[in-house]
């Protein structure tokens, strides 16, 4: 991972068909029993190699409800494996998708300070207008 989507979501479900890797799961779904919508981080690519940016929080009416996570890497195992923000999934011999199972694809330019459960991914619209 990844981006995860906190519980400023209002179950609009403008995100879903966006992922290019099917890894939003909707409320009812939500592993963790969270009525909110949910990232699959052992899914999520951050849309690397497909699109610029993360499409889920581009079409997000919700700004910052998504935000940038943690690398879905193994440095950051034990992140991962923190049941209460996620629930991963278990291969088929019974292994947990932790990152030390299957590591997955993240956006190398977005550096680890503005990483955290918080930071934002899509800009608030004042900074895009000041921006441009
Ligand atoms: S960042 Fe891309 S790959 Fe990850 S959940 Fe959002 S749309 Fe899917
Ligand atoms: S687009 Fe945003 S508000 Fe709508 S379901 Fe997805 S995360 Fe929730």
């Amino acid at each position: 991972m990844s981006v995860i989507i906190n519980d400023t979501c209002i179950t609009c479900d403008a995100c879903l068909q966006q992922c290019p890797v099917n890894a939003i799961m909707d409320d009812l779904s939500n592993p963790t029993g969270k009525k909110q919508y949910y990232v699959q981080p052992e899914k999520c690519v951050e849309c690397v190699g497909i699109y610029d940016d993360p499409q889920c929080a581009a079409i997000c009416p919700s700004i910052g409800c998504i935000t940038w996570d943690l690398p879905f890497t193994q440095e950051f195992d034990e992140h991962f494996k923190n049941e209460t923000l996620y629930k991963l999934g278990i291969s088929k011999e019974g292994i947990v998708k932790s990152p030390s199972y299957k590591a997955k694809k993240y956006r190398t330019d977005i550096p680890l300070e503005k990483r955290g459960i918080g930071e934002l991914v899509q800009e608030e619209p004042e900074t895009l207008h000041e921006a441009g």
